[in-house]
């Protein structure tokens, strides 16, 4: 067989891959948008089912022939080119799926879903204590994981890679520190004076206005109909079937309008993202995003940067206001500004605002690195959490309940990698938005008259459109110029805050 058969024949494979999980997608989103409850047990083992038999296939050690026949055409291949990046890319997701022996994963498998029952009854209870001993089980699974792909330099590497390849501790840790250096200073700043009066968006909206109006925004700043819809859930989510169906679902809360809108918008901006796949990569492993930071970076790039900017709403609290004009009579656009901006101390990452969220998860990341380097034990989480947000936000949790009991990440999944990209999506985000700026300085004043394609555009043609082709720091550099940095994001934050804030 020649190259171009035995590629055809790598492709035919994966989209078999990939056209199961994307019908296993489908299941997922009807279970959590319209499946009724008596569906819930069935469900569960058809999902289960379906991505068994995506995984056996994936496996099938033909596929691993392939990629090592495939090796030399590749090499002969410059390293942007399209199969090249397929065959890499294809192997990657190949050696993670094959290197960890499925008895071990059975086992963790097993594993997380007593832990997660322990989390389930343990936080209403305030009861730490009561996890302590699966947390630690946990940990020694997360280790056991990162030993399957020997040759790291810090035992989180390997987990970290897994959501955000080619980021390792020691880059994270390092970036992380410089961010802390300069965002403590300006939290602290901020929570010393006057907070911001928020009444005026917590005020009563009906739903059916709220979602209205979001519709009309997320499609404004460019996201396809044609190609996805909007729904009603629990727990916000975007999920991907094809490049032509990228859908996303929302929750209303009557009494505080930030939730549907800014949920809305945060979830459109990770569809703009796969909507913007290059459609000759459907159905192949290079559709998607090239990383959970990537992915973050453009979800908060359009919540925080764009929608939570004066522009924005110079040009949409006119038509907000015609929706509801008796809760927001004689509201002014600087009232409006700093209310959806408000900076304050919680407990809650989930309920955090842009300036306070990225300490919420830079010591949970820390917490990770130790607890996998044997410097903190599982049993001194609770204090640690305390001290450290003392420093931090300057108030602790008065119970683990609202501490180290409010996330379910380590709960049901790994100790390590699950929180850095969050953070990475923040400082990504101002980093990619500083380099569409350069090359269109138009882009606020076109932002402030509801003109939102140029943005759109350059973020298509500058990351969207390559899917998983480059690693996060490979796409960060090739969009930039520079490598990953803070500084960036650390000047928007001053000059927005600057405005609102004296610092
Ligand atoms: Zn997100």
């Amino acid at each position: 067989m020649d190259h171009k058969k035995k590629l055809d024949e790598l492709k035919n494979r994966l989209r078999e891959v990939n056209d199961l999980r994307s019908a296993g997608a489908v299941l997922a989103w009807d279970q959590m948008t319209y499946m009724p409850e008596g569906g819930a047990p069935a469900r569960g083992r058809q999902m289960a089912t379906m991505a068994r038999i995506a995984q056996e296939k994936l496996i099938d050690p033909a596929i691993g022939k392939l990629l090592d026949d495939l090796r030399p055409h590749e090499e002969s291949l410059p390293f942007d080119d399209d199969d090249a990046s397929l065959v890499r890319v294809a192997r990657r997701d190949y050696e993670r799926a094959t290197r960890v022996p499925p008895e071990f994963m059975a086992r963790f498998n097993e594993h997380q879903v007593e832990s997660y029952q322990a989390w389930a009854t343990a936080r209403p209870a305030d009861d730490f204590a009561k996890t302590t001993p699966h947390l630690e089980k946990t940990l020694d699974f997360s280790r056991e994981l990162a030993d399957y792909f020997p040759g790291y330099d810090h035992i989180a590497d390997p987990l970290i890679d897994f959501a955000d390849t080619g980021m390792k501790a020691a880059s994270v840790r390092a970036l992380f520190a410089d961010l802390r250096a300069a965002q403590v200073p300006v939290v602290q700043a901020i929570l010393a004076q006057e907070p911001a009066n928020d009444s005026c968006i917590r005020r009563h909206f009906p739903e059916r206005e709220q979602m209205a109006f979001c519709e009309d925004v997320v499609r404004a700043i460019g996201y396809d109909f044609q190609r996805g819809r909007l729904d009603k859930t629990h727990h916000p989510f975007t999920i991907t079937f094809s490049t032509g169906d990228v859908r996303i679902t929302t929750r209303v809360r009557e009494d505080y309008l930030g939730e549907c809108l800014f949920s809305n918008i945060h979830e459109a901006g990770h569809a703009l993202y796969e909507q913007g796949s290059d459609p000759k990569y459907d159905g192949t492993p290079l559709a998607g995003g090239a990383s959970a930071g990537v992915h973050e970076s453009q979800s908060r790039l359009w919540e925080n940067i764009v929608g939570r900017s004066r522009g924005f709403w110079e040009f949409f609290l006119p038509k907000l206001k015609k929706v509801f004009p008796d809760q927001l009579r004689g509201v002014s656009l600087d009232a409006f500004h700093r209310a959806i901006n408000k900076v304050e101390r919680s407990l809650i990452r989930t309920d955090a605002d842009e300036v306070t969220y990225n300490l919420h998860i830079m010591l949970r990341f820390e917490f990770e690195l130790a607890l996998l380097e044997g410097s903190l034990a599982v049993r001194d989480l609770p204090e640690a959490w305390r001290e450290r947000f003392q420093a931090d936000l300057g108030i602790a949790p008065p119970d683990d309940k609202d501490g180290v009991l409010q996330d379910v990440h380590w709960y049901d999944g790994t100790i390590g990698g699950v929180f850095q990209g969050y953070t990475l999506g923040n400082v990504m985000g101002a980093q990619f938005y500083q380099a569409a700026l350069k090359a269109h300085p138009e882009i606020p004043q076109e932002i402030g008259r509801g003109k939102f394609d140029t943005l759109h555009a350059w973020l298509v043609e500058n990351i969207y459109r390559h899917g998983r082709k480059y690693t996060a720091p490979e796409l960060v550099r090739r969009v930039t110029g520079a490598d990953i940095s803070i500084t960036p994001y650390i000047q928007y934050l001053r000059a927005k805050y600057g405005d609102l804030y004296t610092l």
